[in-house]
């Protein structure tokens, strides 16, 4: 039990000033400016904040005009806020979406956020202001304003830059391709002479060669061929990365093209003694590029014929999958590591190890092959195994057939 307090008057006198006391304090430590203003726009409570950020002593600003702390121009208006305040008084921001300033009593001003509330005594308007000066962020802002427009302003100087130099890439590369066209022009010329006599002296019908001259004479056509091959695949790439190859598509036998192409490697292969074995079930009309599907399936088989060693096997299986063409060129040659896979379709990329001792080829047969088959809609992948072979399967969709597209 607690005892009785002999004085309860004295206490609560006590406590009340101890109160008043707190509330002073707490105002006093306010970091913003409180002013309490009468109906008449009169000064009649401030916090030391006020006397700081204004300049005024405290006693200067008792019963001073509030319309003092306004900037001289902004006078007149201000009157008229407080007329309408008064007749809607809440607490809220003053002036929201204004700048507004507040005019220290040396003339300087400087940038204030005030927020608004009514207080009401003995029945009389009174208004709290809290006022805050805001220097430090606005110098805060306009820094920051300024970084951003020298952001701004660097990006769209960076952005025209490379806007140009995309240009100028994009004109250097029409250059090359159309240089490339021209030279590759007048290079072939001269090389289908060269192979076109070759392949005279070879055939010794302009008399006997020896064995010596015969063999040179299969070098400079061999060479010729590779060189002419090596013209070719660098025209296509170029044209490919352009994208100035167009495919002239048309309806052909598929039969008779794969025909034509392993025809046209039996002798590689035989010289190699290398079975080649056609397994081909497709055997309708196919809708596309003719002479860059053979291309394709050249490049496959060339590939494989050149990475098979003496007497193994290459052949080709195709049939239709659904709604799709699949071809695959398989070779039991030398193979390709797993990790060496997605490079192959690579520009200039060949093997390392794998294929030492086969090192005719440019590395672009693939690329080509590759984007080829993109163009025509297609996919290529390939399976490898070291030392047991290879598989490369394309699959190409085939065009609605008659009946699917009534
Ligand atoms: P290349 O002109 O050298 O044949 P490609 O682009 O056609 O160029 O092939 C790239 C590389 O991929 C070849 O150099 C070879 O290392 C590897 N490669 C392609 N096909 C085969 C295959 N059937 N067997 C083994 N390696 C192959």
């Amino acid at each position: 039990m607690t005892a009785p307090d002999p004085n309860p008057h004295a206490s609560t006198v006590h406590q009340q000033g101890s109160l008043e006391s707190r509330f002073r304090k707490l105002v006093e430590a306010a970091p913003d400016a409180i002013l309490e203003v009468n109906e008449q726009g009169r000064i009649m409570f401030l916090n030391e904040a006020a006397e700081r950020m204004f300049g005024y002593s405290r006693g200067e600003m008792l019963g001073l005009d509030v319309e003092n702390l306004v900037p001289a121009a902004m006078r007149g208006g201000h009157a008229k806020h407080r007329a309408s305040y008064a007749s809607r008084p809440n607490t809220r921001p003053m002036g929201t979406g204004l700048e507004l300033q507040g005019q220290r009593k040396d003339g300087s001003l400087f940038p204030v956020e005030i927020s608004l509330s009514p207080n009401w005594i003995e029945g009389s308007l009174h208004v709290i202001a809290s006022v805050r000066d805001i220097t430090e962020r606005r110098v805060v802002e306009a820094r920051i304003r300024a970084l951003r427009e020298q952001y701004t302003a660097e990006l769209t100087a960076k952005n025209e830059q490379l806007e140009a130099r995309s240009r100028e890439a994009e004109q250097a590369n029409r250059l090359k391709t159309e240089f490339l066209a021209s030279m590759s022009h007048e290079l072939r010329t001269p090389l289908h002479t060269i192979i076109g006599f070759s392949e005279l002296l070879t055939e010794q019908l302009e008399g006997p060669l020896n064995e010596k001259q015969h063999r040179f004479v299969g070098h400079i056509s061999q060479d010729a061929r590779h060189l002419l091959e090596l013209i070719n695949q660098i025209l296509d790439i170029s044209k490919i990365e352009s994208g100035h190859l167009e495919l002239r598509r048309e309806a052909f036998d598929f039969d008779h093209c794969v025909g034509e192409v392993l025809a046209g490697i039996r002798n590689h292969a035989a010289t190699k003694n290398i079975t080649l074995e056609n397994q081909n079930s497709f055997h309708d009309a196919l809708f596309a590029d003719r002479l860059r599907m053979k291309e394709i399936l050249y490049n496959l088989l060339s590939n494989a014929v050149k990475f098979t060693p003496e007497g193994g096997r290459v052949w080709l299986e195709s049939g239709r999958e659904g709604n799709s063409l699949r071809v695959s060129v398989c070779d039991t040659g030398i193979g390709i590591p797993q990790q060496e896979h997605p490079s192959i379709f690579e520009k200039f990329y060949q093997v390392g190890d794998s294929s030492a001792g086969v090192r005719e080829g440019t590395g672009l047969g693939l690329p080509i092959t590759k984007h080829l088959i993109e163009l025509h809609g297609g996919t290529i992948s390939v399976e490898s195994w070291p030392g047991k072979g290879s598989r490369f399967t394309l699959t190409l969709p085939l065009a609605p057939s008659r009946d699917e597209r009534s």
